[in-house]
């Protein structure tokens, strides 16, 4: 057994590890650790979620957006981008036909739309959850007011995602432009989770600047705030930011760090993301065998799928479509699991920590 081999060990049974043996862990990585890794971390997954991964459908809704991330193809800069946004009735339609196909949980993304203001909001979230009374509702729209937050939770949301994007201050700055604080990001992830949302942060692998310390400040973040779910996926660059030359994470880092979180927090609720789909033709599939047990399938219109671009050449006709759960399936069968047809609500119970 190298010293690797211990340190994954003891992670694997205690659920945690001192940060410097967490940094052994990320820079010493290689091919035998990693497989190591996944291998713990896939046994943890079965024996929390057994072979069951839950399917969240995914209504990608406006792509108009107030703010100007450096790395994101929808940023208010971009004027080749193409606008839309979906209507209520368009909204509602995504989730018929997404309930018809075995989806119980609808995660409405966007872009920061001023257009949709608490008062359009809350009305499209309690039609949801009116229509659909036994779906999840999950909405990932950026920062607002508490009050906002408060009021779409009314309304019948039950969880939220927000990425914090990255734990460290410096790096948060060197991703945005100024009119975007690190302090307020994650203020509102302690006000999601103090409202009563379960909530979802993350952070893109590789994004330009970012260092094994950040890595292992990441990991730490996450151990102290205990989030119901996480999502991370590979930055990719999109050719019309202002990373459109930075190179990509890779899909092998997101991969590791896939396993080192599901052993970090044994029951939380871990996407293989579409961004780790672009990385790699198999990378959902690679990501259930590193102890992810959620995919999201895209449910918006296809007429609007290209138009929300985050980066370049994420994938959008093909099996990532919701229209395509047998394929997804399939998928899923490859690497010994099966889509549950449910809610799939987090299995933490919210706790009261110094975060809250
Ligand atoms: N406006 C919402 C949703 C953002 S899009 C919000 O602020 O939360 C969802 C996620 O896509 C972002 O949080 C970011 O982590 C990711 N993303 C954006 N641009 C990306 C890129 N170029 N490569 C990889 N992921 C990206």
């Amino acid at each position: 057994m190298t010293e690797l081999h211990t340190l994954a060990e003891q992670l694997a049974a205690e659920h945690d590890l001192p940060d410097k043996a967490l940094h052994a862990l990320i820079a010493g990585r290689n091919a035998e650790i990693q497989r190591y890794l996944a291998q713990r971390a896939e046994a943890l997954r079965q024996k929390i979620y057994g072979n069951r991964i839950y399917i969240r459908g995914l209504i990608e809704f406006t792509n108009h957006c107030k703010n100007d991330c450096y790395y994101c193809g929808i940023r208010r800069s971009n004027g080749k981008a193409q606008r839309y946004r979906l209507t209520r009735a368009d909204i509602l339609a995504c989730c018929e036909e997404g309930y018809r196909l075995g989806f119980r949980t609808f995660v409405l993304q966007g872009g920061e739309d001023p257009y949709f203001t608490d008062e359009r909001l809350t009305d499209i979230v309690r039609a949801i959850r009116a229509g659909f009374p036994d779906c999840a509702i999950t909405l990932s729209v950026g920062e607002r007011s508490v009050q906002s937050y408060r009021a779409l939770f009314q309304a019948g949301a039950d969880r939220y995602l927000l990425r914090h994007e990255t734990a460290t201050k410096a790096h948060y700055d060197r991703l945005h432009p100024p009119a975007m604080d690190f302090e307020r990001r994650m203020d509102c992830l302690r006000q999601l989770r103090r409202i009563g949302y379960q909530t979802g942060c993350g952070f893109m692998v590789g994004s330009p600047g970012q260092t094994d310390e950040h890595l292992v400040r990441e990991l730490r973040f996450l151990k102290d705030f205990q989030p119901h779910m996480v999502g991370i996926g590979p930055f990719l660059p999109h050719a019309d930011t202002p990373f459109r030359d930075q190179p990509g994470g890779t899909a092998e880092l997101t991969l590791y760090l896939l396993s080192l979180i599901r052993l970090l927090l044994p029951e939380v609720l871990l996407p293989a993301t579409t961004a780790l789909g672009t990385a790699a033709g198999d990378g959902r599939e690679r990501g259930i065998r590193a102890g992810a047990n959620v995919v999201m399938p895209n449910l918006s219109p296809l007429s609007v799928r290209q138009k929300y671009m985050l980066y370049d050449k994420k994938i959008f006709t093909g099996e990532e479509s919701a229209q395509c759960v047998a394929c997804l399936a399939k998928r899923m069968a490859s690497v010994g699991c099966e889509i549950a047809v449910s809610r799939g609500d987090s299995l933490i119970r919210t706790q009261h920590n110094d975060f809250y």
